[in-house]
């Protein structure tokens, strides 16, 4: 039987660990948690399995590496100490002095802020456009830009760009086409299918899905990007230990189930946000009054389970609503099982200025959850005291 031929959740149950019937192996059935930082030779010139130091290379690590791979469709997998370890890997292994990065102009803050606030250092620039009209991308795109960063859906404004269209502007130029997939997950959307070069995520979020380990992940099918990512995590030392690469295996085993889980809340909760007197606006995908609700079903098999939404309020009153809720917690980061809510204005969001804020359209208001999988009856009845 060929895993890759199988189905996503025997992939993600399956994938990376196959279990060991050779002399002396137990047959675990999860790949047991591998601490050794070094690894012992019997001849001096002939690695054990292939192993060195665990900085090069880690079985549990490899396991999670492996499953990655398998589930985003991809030859090759990585994973790194946190989602932004991992894009500062990519960007350096990627680019050098000289090179202009063009970014979607709702990117991650923090990935913003490596484009803003270190590249540059480095001699590597940058400049934001709205993505979501692939003709503003090949107008920004200059003779020095050498690789272009989307994320779709955006956070926290849900935007989402055509990576069809873009990834045949930037093929037909030889331009590098990264794709943050954090928000929905290889369960709902491929980009390398739909003709990325390398796919990011902060596994911190869905992949992990339990709040309770930091990583990141890169995957891509090209073996030269490939070679010189995985050169640069060796050198760089970013790596996920261990513990936190079982923590992640053990996560995306469930990850079907609680991506379905989480959209189904969702769109429940943006159903019913839409239909509320003191709700301004509810940006999600998965609404027909999205602007690119039918984009989206082109191009991923589902919408995820982060929403915005702005209240008719003041920021005091959008605070104390956020403060009656009792399922919801106010918290940064999405992803995991349990409900958050946050002010992007002065929590995620609070290192961009107000100017810029307004300019991508980031209110003062605008709230953004993480619906969990909690008892939808549970979570709509806490929104519903809460908005009084
Ligand atoms: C959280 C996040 C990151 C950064 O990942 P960390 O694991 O926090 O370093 C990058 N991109 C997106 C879309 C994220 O949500």
């Amino acid at each position: 039987m060929n895993i890759q031929h199988c189905g996503f959740s025997t992939k993600a149950v399956r994938a990376g660990e196959i279990p060991d019937f050779r002399e002396g192996s137990a047959g675990d059935i999860v790949v047991p948690i591998h601490l050794a930082s070094t690894f012992a030779r019997k001849e001096v010139d002939v690695l054990t399995g292939g192993y060195e130091y665990t900085r090069s290379l880690n079985p549990t690590r490899k396991a999670l590496e492996d499953k990655l791979a398998a589930i985003e469709n991809a030859a090759y997998g990585l994973v790194f100490s946190s989602g932004s370890a991992a894009e500062l890997n990519v960007l350096l292994a990627l680019l050098k002095t000289g090179d202009h990065i063009l970014g979607f102009d709702d990117l991650y803050g923090g990935t913003k802020r490596l484009f803003t606030d270190i590249l540059p250092d480095y001699g590597i620039t940058f400049s934001f456009v709205d993505a979501t009209r692939p003709q503003l991308v090949e107008q920004a795109i200059r003779p020095d830009t050498k690789l272009v960063w989307l994320e779709t859906p955006t956070n926290p404004l849900l935007k989402v760009c055509d990576i069809r269209a873009v990834a045949a502007i930037t093929r037909r130029r030889g331009i590098i086409l990264v794709v943050d997939n954090t928000f929905l997950s290889p369960y709902f959307q491929h980009p390398l299918e739909l003709g990325a070069d390398v796919v990011l995520h902060s596994s911190t979020k869905y992949l992990g899905g339990h709040s309770d380990v930091l990583g990141g992940a890169v995957a891509t099918n090209n073996a030269q990007y490939y070679e010189r990512i995985q050169f640069y995590q060796n050198s760089a030392g970013a790596v996920l230990s261990p513990f936190d690469s079982y923590l992640t295996l053990r996560g995306i085993k469930t990850l079907a189930l609680r991506m379905e889980q989480h959209q189904k809340n969702a769109l429940t909760v943006a159903r019913f946000l839409e239909q509320h007197p003191q709700v301004q606006r509810v940006l999600y995908p998965g609404l027909e009054s999205h602007p690119q609700h039918e984009l989206s079903k082109t191009q991923a098999s589902g919408f995820g389970g982060v929403l915005s939404f702005e209240l008719k309020s003041t920021v005091a009153e959008a605070k104390a609503f956020l403060e009656r809720l009792k399922v919801f917690s106010i918290a940064e980061s999405l992803g995991g099982v349990e409900s958050l809510i946050e002010l992007p204005s002065v929590m995620t969001h609070a290192s961009m200025t107000e100017e810029e804020r307004h300019k991508t359209g980031i209110t003062d208001t605008l709230i953004r959850v993480s619906v969990g999988i909690e008892n939808i009856e549970d979570l709509i009845a806490d929104l519903k005291q809460a908005l009084g």
